[in-house]
């Protein structure tokens, strides 16, 4: 089996790291001693597992210059993002040790004759193994969002990296050593393969990554009878009404289209101006211009390399089909260096149907459409297969509101880019964006645990007790 390797997207000859995947009857092997150390890990009281999950992230506070650096190697993200990613990353891990505590049922009101009191409660219990499989986008972020409400909640972890952020996958597993009990999480590095085994031999199935291959994941666990969910990409728009700050707006879009050279599932790609879209436009191209693209080291670039080169040749070939279809790219387009950097793109007279502004194009393009009305902008936004994110800016709460009401994507972010995640908030999209219950917040403690309601009364009483 040939190996798998990640390579810097700035620097395609630096090797980060290489391995060989994991087969799938090394997976199925694996899932057996998580199973048998999660059997004990269950019954681990709340403080021994919080103690785990607060040591990992005290180890990775320890460790966060090494971590963003690899961060920035591997993937190619800006370093100032990747700093916050690793910040976020210990806050996840802090979050979750305190869910250990957090209560794991409800008392309810029991329907029992009144000579035998008792109870009526609900009880959530871990599912088992949790099958997660990652992108390399949030290398850090991702892969711990998913596994530490696992852990928390009593479950032992499968992890299947992707194979662009393998050392980053490492680097994650590692946080744990010493920590969890042996056995109880294992890191699988492998492709298409692999990760079909871990749905295969998982309890439980999270995946986060392309809508084509979620849907594959989620149908082949529902064939399984496997709770799962998947998040998948978007095709996220902006919605800018008349009364919104030109300049201000166009500041942030910018950054959310643009920023880490567009490859955030929540990055802003479609940009819908309703009524006059001249002053926004000027404001916005004005904006890109100013984002600085190059070496995602370095603490003023806003814009770093794209993953590979079949991601920066999807994003070369859109910018040429949109522009054979008659779009009209408003920015210059130079690519800076040698690597995997693409200039960031805004074009405008696209057409809505066109593939530029309908799938996702994984990289630094967004295309500005003008609406007469709200209405028409939400029917926009909804025009899409995809239902992620979307922002809306302006002043008038009754004009923001209208639509928002109208808006079909899981997240609505008012006067905020649609770039930016709450890990206390549910996360998760609608249509072809999402598959399955939400992730993160609370949510992931019921996804990760399964609900039973017990019934508990006292022994019926003796009846020649009771006649005495
Ligand atoms: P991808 O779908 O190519 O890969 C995701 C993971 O699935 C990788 O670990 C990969 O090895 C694995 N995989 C590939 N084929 C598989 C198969 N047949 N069975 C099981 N596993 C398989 O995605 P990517 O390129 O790593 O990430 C980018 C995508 O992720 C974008 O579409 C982006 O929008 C999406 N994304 C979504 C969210 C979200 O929360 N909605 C967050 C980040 C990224």
């Amino acid at each position: 089996m040939s190996l798998i390797q990640s390579r810097s997207p700035q620097k395609p000859d630096d090797v980060v790291a290489e391995r060989a995947p994991v087969t799938p009857d090394g997976v199925r092997k694996l899932a057996d001693s998580v199973r048998v150390a999660q059997d004990a890990w269950r019954r681990r009281d709340p403080s021994g597992r919080a103690a785990a999950l607060s040591g990992a992230a005290d180890r990775l506070r320890a460790r966060a210059g090494e971590a963003a650096a690899l961060i920035v190697r591997e993937v190619g993200k800006p370093v100032v993002e990747a700093n916050a990613e690793v910040s976020r990353a210990a806050a996840i891990l802090d979050y979750y040790a305190q869910s250990c505590f957090a209560a794991i049922g409800d008392l309810l009101a029991p329907t029992l004759p009144a000579n035998q009191p008792g109870l009526l409660f609900t009880e959530r219990r871990p599912r088992g193994v949790a099958g997660l499989i990652t992108p390399w986008n949030f290398p850090l972020a991702i892969p711990l969002w998913k596994a530490a409400p696992a852990l928390a909640t009593g479950n032992g972890v499968l992890l299947k990296p992707s194979p662009e952020a393998l050392a980053c996958g490492e680097l994650v597993a590692g946080l744990f050593d010493g920590l969890l009990p042996d056995d109880l999480l294992h890191l699988v590095p492998g492709g298409a393969d692999t990760g079909q085994a871990v749905v295969g031999a998982a309890d439980v199935v999270s995946f986060t990554g392309s809508a084509t291959v979620g849907r594959g994941v989620a149908v082949a666990a529902v064939r399984a009878g496997l709770p799962v969910q998947a998040e998948m990409g978007g095709q996220n728009a902006a919605v800018v009404l008349p009364d919104a700050d030109p300049a201000t707006t166009a500041t942030m879009l910018a950054g959310a289209a643009m920023g880490y050279a567009g490859q955030k599932c929540t990055a802003t790609r479609r940009i819908i101006v309703v009524g006059d879209a001249t002053a926004l436009t000027e404001a916005l191209v004005a904006a890109v211009a100013g984002l600085r693209v190059g070496d995602p080291a370095d603490a003023g670039v806003a814009v770093g390399p794209v993953i590979t080169d079949a991601a920066r040749r999807r994003v070369l070939d859109g910018v040429a089909a949109a522009r054979a279809a008659g779009g009209r790219v408003l920015t210059r387009l130079t690519s800076p260096g040698d690597g995997l950097y693409v200039a960031p793109v805004l074009l405008d007279s696209v057409d809505p149907g066109h593939p530029v502004a309908c799938e996702e194009t994984f990289g630094p393009l967004a295309s500005i459409f003008t609406v007469s009305d709200p209405a028409a902008a939400a029917a926009l936004v909804n025009h899409v297969r995809y239902g992620l994110v979307t922002s809306v800016h302006g002043s008038d709460i009754g004009r923001l509101f209208e639509v928002v009401r109208a808006i079909d994507t899981g997240l609505i972010r008012v006067n905020t880019p649609t770039t930016g995640v709450d890990f206390h908030a549910p996360f998760g999209g609608e249509k072809a964006s999402s598959q399955g219950p939400r992730e993160q917040g609370t949510a992931a403690l019921d996804f990760y645990t399964s609900l039973r309601t017990i019934t508990l009364c006292t022994p019926p009483p003796n009846p020649a007790e009771e006649a005495a």
